[in-house]
């Protein structure tokens, strides 16, 4: 890449084979630690005003300090620096995972205007994934439902979640995962807030779900325990900077409020 090509940033994350990297310690080295693996790179794209992302080739002579996402975004200190976050990390695999078109099979290049990837011979344009999902607290009086998927850590239980289909409204897929996974019906959707959630790269839609009826039968392949729980008796739960401990929380502290 040649540096008079691209206008510099001050600061970047370090991307190789679609996952961050650490240089020194620092999460994102100023432009000055960079110029040997500047002048190697990949591709340069802005993140946010004044840091980019370096994509590095696979060959790049960079030490391999690969950087845990969860705790990364765990330790951030507010939302604009987990988005920011969100965004390098999502960037990092989407440029990782377009490097051949998926209708000819060439090669993709940087799109000369926008934040895309385009193919050299055909021309599809493919722009950063984002795999819309619902995510969905319900409730049933002073309870609420959670359960556990078994790739959890031991313990821990959950708002139920899951991907929206083609041709389907974020409303329709919180009463579809419900019944797939739990068998109950649900009424009174309502939409609460949304979150970007970069493994790889969903965007989380979170709703609050009113119980309407049936007994909650876990459907043992993607859920292997459920049931309803109150404040006093709340199991393992996600951590705070997800949403669903938002939806659990911002539940709790209605019911406190209401008492
Ligand atoms: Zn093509």
């Amino acid at each position: 890449m040649n540096d008079t090509a691209v206008p510099a940033f001050q600061r970047y994350y370090l991307a190789k084979s679609g996952r961050l990297l650490a240089l020194g310690g620092e999460l994102t080295p100023r432009l000055r630690q960079l110029n040997a693996l500047r002048s190697a790179a990949e591709a340069e794209i802005e993140v946010d005003q004044g840091i980019g992302l370096l994509v590095l080739p696979e060959t790049a002579p960079v030490p391999e300090e690969e950087v845990t996402l969860r705790s990364l975004l765990a330790q951030a200190k507010d939302e604009q620096e987990y988005a920011r976050h969100s965004r390098a990390a999502q960037l990092a695999t989407w440029h990782d995972q377009h490097r051949y078109c998926g209708r000819c099979g060439s090669t993709m290049r940087d799109h000369a205007q926008d934040l895309a990837r385009q193919c050299a011979s055909c021309g599809l344009i493919q722009y950063p994934r984002i795999s819309p999902c619902i995510i969905v607290l319900v409730r049933r009086g002073e309870q609420c439902l959670l359960a556990r998927a078994p790739h959890f850590a031991p313990g821990r239980f959950s708002t139920l979640a899951g991907f929206i289909e083609a041709g389907e409204s974020a409303e329709q897929a919180v009463a579809r995962e419900i019944m797939e996974e739990v068998s109950i019906e649900v009424e009174n959707i309502r939409f609460f807030a949304s979150q970007s959630w970069p493994f790889p790269h969903q965007l989380m839609l979170g709703f609050f779900a009113d119980y309407k009826a049936g007994d909650v039968q876990p459907d043992g392949i993607e859920i292997e325990a459920a049931g309803w729980f109150s404040l006093d008796n709340l199991p393992d739960l996600p951590p705070p900077f997800s949403i669903s401990r938002q939806l659990i929380d911002h539940f709790f502290a209605g019911l406190q409020v209401s008492d």
